[in-house]
């Protein structure tokens, strides 16, 4: 068998801190790969840089003008973690026979990524990295996130428990991924859904190498809540549930309120009339806000915007302009202004 051509598709936000060491570590690890026989010298590491405000994206442009084994894919603004890494995974796809993704914070055992590799030799089509504990986390993020794997299993969500976005697929099964044409596309919870032969590998999650987590608690929440809604109907059934629970609450307490009536004690009234008022409006709230979660989604998905749009692809920039780029880059101090570049170019 010819040595299939691997990408390892990295997406950045604002990672200036640790990308030089990923860079490094990473080509390390390609060439050794190659050197064993393990994948072609054609194989890549595509950098996607998610719109991010600081000199990752001048980094990345560098190490690939260093580099041939070196990509970089520039969005046009930030679209977040899984929609940076899909528009890596599309665009990788293309040219290589499996891709592998990968956090640009170390935090995930590079050496791994020769055991997905072997394993692809075998015959899998998917393998998963799988975290052996969290004991590099802090004890609220191991909690937080151990709570999701539990919430989405008990909602009927298949997750591979403990696995984040560390996984080696197919051409194949990239390909298939992209004929989901959902927008609201929650990675971990679909490439199960994909099938094919998959396995998993087991490692110990680093600390984060350099740099700062990009998923505060706000961004955790609104994950867990994106991944919730967009894969089960259970809370909109809860809701409806508690409505006929308390329906039938309602009834009960009418009785018994109407007894005190008999028995000439009625001047208790106000406190459960006061309660119910609250009771029943925090019930209707949560209710329509559920509600508007689903209209939402709908929204978004009858308009079928794309997931992200490609700014810069080093990969297709044909050679003199790449020669100009480098210097508008070193003149403006880091601005790179494209208009710059194709008036020059006239
Ligand atoms: N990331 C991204 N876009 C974003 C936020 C994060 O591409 O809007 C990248 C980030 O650069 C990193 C990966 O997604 O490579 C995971 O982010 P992070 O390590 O901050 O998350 P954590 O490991 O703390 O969950
Ligand atoms: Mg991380």
């Amino acid at each position: 068998m010819m040595e299939p051509v691997l990408t390892i598709v990295v997406p950045c936000y604002n990672e200036e801190d640790v990308l030089p060491e990923t860079v490094d570590q990473l080509q390390g690890l390609l060439r050794e790969l190659i050197h064993e026989g393990l994948v072609s010298r054609q194989s890549k590491i595509l950098f996607v840089d998610d719109g991010s405000k600081d000199h990752t994206w001048e980094l990345i442009y560098k190490a690939g003008l260093r580099s041939d084994h070196v990509r970089g894919l520039k969005l046009s603004r930030n679209v977040g973690h899984q929609n940076a890494l899909l528009a890596g995974l599309f665009t990788a796809k293309e040219q290589s026979d499996c891709v592998v993704s990968i956090d640009a914070d170390l935090q995930d055992d590079i050496r791994v990524i020769r055991d997905f590799v072997i394993r692809f030799h075998s015959g899998y089509e998917i393998v998963y990295g799988v975290r052996k504990g969290r004991n590099t986390d802090t004890l609220f993020k191991r909690s937080t996130a151990q709570g999701f794997y539990k919430v989405m299993k008990k909602l009927g969500v298949d997750l591979v428990y403990n696995h984040a976005d560390f996984r080696l697929m197919s051409k194949r099964a990239v390909e298939e991924l992209e004929r989901f044409r959902e927008v609201n596309l929650f990675l971990r919870g679909i490439v199960p859904l994909l099938g094919f032969r998959s396995d998993m590998v087991f490692y110990d999650r680093l600390e984060r190498h350099a740099g700062d987590t990009k998923y505060p608690l706000k961004k955790m929440l609104a994950f867990a809540l994106d991944g919730i809604t967009s894969f089960s109907i259970s809370p909109i059934r809860f809701v409806l549930i508690t409505g006929f629970v308390s329906f039938f609450m309602s009834l009960v307490f009418g009785g018994y309120f109407l007894a005190l009536k008999f028995f000439g004690d009625t001047e208790t009234g106000w406190t459960s009339l006061i309660t119910s008022i609250w009771l029943i409006g925090g019930l209707q709230l949560i209710a329509i806000g559920l509600i508007g979660e689903y209209v939402g989604k709908i929204y978004k998905e009858t308009k079928q915007r794309p997931k992200y749009i490609v700014d810069i692809d080093s990969f297709t920039l044909p050679a003199p302009r790449h020669h100009l780029l480098s210097d508008t880059l070193e003149d403006s101090g880091y601005s790179l202004d494209l208009r710059k570049v194709s008036d020059t170019n006239n």
